[in-house]
């Protein structure tokens, strides 16, 4: 039997209590696994690294390919990025699947109504890019960027994990109603690339319709792919309906390495105290032994669990309660004592290895034949009355040929003055500006540096159109 190399992050709060539980089970199933332990998060930042991912980890990971990771501690407000979202970035692990399954034995007010759905979330776009400025002093910007490439990526794998599960049906959660452009990439890819499965029921689904019909009826899902900010809620959201975070686990999957880790972060206030869950780590290491092929050692532990927790009614405290509870290492030491025991009742899903190949996914896969930039929106900061700016607008459009459309505030037109309300203003509204004809770069220094005259600028964006199409949407208010 050879080997497996698997990088091990131990990670922070609860995180080495619950992968050392993960490890103990793993190894007792007499699988071989060589851990390379490595540091990741709270400890490294302390030490004054910025990612909090150290070049020892990064070297471990590129030559193990799969990691098996607990929580990492954020940083909340200014500084420093999240190892987790850094990590996973680094490695380019674009797709996050995560698995939510009724658990036997434990009671929730969901028990018996067979869920058994997977999330496949994308993982590295979206505002998880992390691009944010201050346009402003007063007002924050973070930007939203979902590609094509990163659309077929995360729709394939979503199709494609359903089929390596033998599942009927597939649906997509987006906000394309909304936001047309970023979040309907995905809808419209994920509506291309259904063409290819046609064994696959594919839906589209209205994100937050999604939410609901999860909390209402969730056994009608199967797996739904979503992007990066609605995959994180409507995991967490369908975590709860099996008895919460300690029974959600998740896989992070890339070309070239995958890291397994538990939905939860690192749930510092039970740091050390032997009480925590550790089930959701566990479940992540299954996800990882089937990825490596190990079926038979995978389904060992799920049955062991099954059996600890349904016959044994050995289950921690976020289960049954302080006074019932059995503690993080009693649990670990009983599912160990359960190996090889198999709950009857329970129907084993059909697992088989997912079949991706994403080499042939071009940078650009969309190719207009025909673009041109009709105008430019240049993002200004503000505090004068609006109708003094708009004027100001209107005359630097005039010294550089071109015409003010509007100016709009938090994307709703507030000069020219429709009707008598007062808008509410922030320090910060953009100026659309229009050419009269297809723009060069020239036209645009000039409007940048007439506007530069009387405000101050912090951004432009140019206004495309490909193939006939605005590649822009219109301001609320906007004819
Ligand atoms: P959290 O650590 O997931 O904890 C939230 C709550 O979930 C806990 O208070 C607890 O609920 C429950 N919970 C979490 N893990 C559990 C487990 N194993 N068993 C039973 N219950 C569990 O979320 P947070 O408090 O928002 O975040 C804490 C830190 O973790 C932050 O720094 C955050 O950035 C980080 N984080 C890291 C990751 C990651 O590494 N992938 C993911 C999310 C968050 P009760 O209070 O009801 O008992």
């Amino acid at each position: 039997m050879t080997a497996h190399n698997i990088t091990l992050i131990p990670g922070d709060g609860i995180g080495p209590e619950v992968t050392k539980a993960a490890r103990k089970i793993i190894d007792a199933t007499g699988i071989k696994i060589n851990w390379e332990i490595c540091e990741a998060g709270a400890e490294v930042f302390k030490k004054g690294k910025a990612t909090g991912v150290p070049q020892e980890t990064i070297d471990s990971i590129n030559k193990n390919k799969i990691a098996l990771k607990g929580p990492l501690e954020t940083p909340v407000g200014f500084g420093e990025k999240s190892a987790n979202v850094t990590l996973r970035k680094m490695f380019e692990t674009y797709g996050n699947i995560r698995p939510v399954r009724e658990f036997p034995g434990v009671k929730t007010p969901y028990s018996r109504r067979n869920i058994d759905l997977v999330i496949v979330r994308e993982n590295v776009e979206d505002l998880y890019a992390g691009i944010e400025h201050m346009q402003t002093p007063n007002v924050a910007q973070c930007l939203k960027l979902i590609s094509r490439k990163g659309c077929e990526k995360i729709v394939r794998l979503g199709f494609e994990f359903a089929r390596s599960q033998g599942r009927k049906t597939i649906h997509c959660a987006t906000k394309a109603n909304i936001m047309k452009f970023s979040e309907g990439m995905l809808k419209r890819t994920f509506e291309e690339i259904a063409k290819e499965y046609p064994d696959l029921k594919a839906e589209h689904i209205i994100v937050d319709n999604c939410a609901h019909q999860l909390v209402k009826k969730p056994e009608q899902f199967e797996v739904i792919v979503t992007t990066n900010m609605n995959g994180d809620i409507l995991s967490d959201l369908s975590s709860a309906l099996i008895g919460g975070l300690g029974f959600a686990p998740g896989a992070n999957i890339g070309d070239n390495a995958c890291i397994f880790e538990a939905v939860h972060g690192s749930a510092p206030k039970y740091a050390g105290k032997n009480t925590i869950n550790p089930m959701a780590v566990i479940l992540s290491g299954v996800m990882m032994l089937r990825h490596l092929g190990e079926f038979k050692h995978a389904l060992d532990i799920e049955h062991a669990l099954f059996v600890t927790c349904a016959v044994d009614k050995v289950l921690t405290r976020d289960v049954v309660g302080d006074a019932n509870a059995a503690s993080t290492t009693l649990f670990t030491d009983t599912v160990i004592k359960n190996l090889g025991k198999r709950l009857d009742g329970v129907v084993d899903r059909p697992y088989k290895p997912l079949n991706i190949d994403n080499s042939n996914i071009p940078i650009a896969s969309i190719k207009p034949k025909e673009r041109f930039v009709e105008g430019v929106d240049v993002f200004i900061e503000n505090i004068k009355p609006i109708v003094e700016l708009g004027k100001a607008m209107e005359q630097a459009a005039a010294a550089a040929s071109m015409k003010l459309k509007l100016v709009t505030c938090r994307g709703m037109k507030v000069y020219p003055l429709t009707t008598n309300s007062v808008p509410d203003l922030t320090d910060q509204v953009t100026a659309r500006f229009a050419g009269n004809g297809p723009l060069d770069d020239s036209q645009i220094q000039k409007i940048i540096t007439e506007v530069g005259k009387v405000a101050n600028w912090s951004h432009i964006e140019k206004l495309h159109v490909f193939d006939g199409k605005p590649g822009y949407t219109r301001a609320h208010g906007e004819e």
